[in-house]
């Protein structure tokens, strides 16, 4: 079980946990509505967020 992606591709950052909890994002994996610890954004793009149980799932975003 991994906490986390377990690579992120060039120029992609991983947001910060400080900040997830800050702004409240819920994760986008369907069906689930749980807080969002893990933040997947590209420059000039939208950013994804998923939990820790969706971690694949935020992976396509790579
Ligand atoms: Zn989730």
């Amino acid at each position: 079980m991994s906490d986390g992606p377990s690579k992120l591709a060039d120029g992609m950052t991983l947001a910060p946990r400080e900040r997830v909890s800050v702004l409240g994002h819920l994760c986008e994996h369907k069906g689930c509505a749980k807080h969002a610890g893990f933040g997947f954004a590209w420059p000039r793009r939208d950013p994804h967020w998923f939990c820790s149980n969706a971690g694949d799932d935020g992976e396509q975003y790579l």
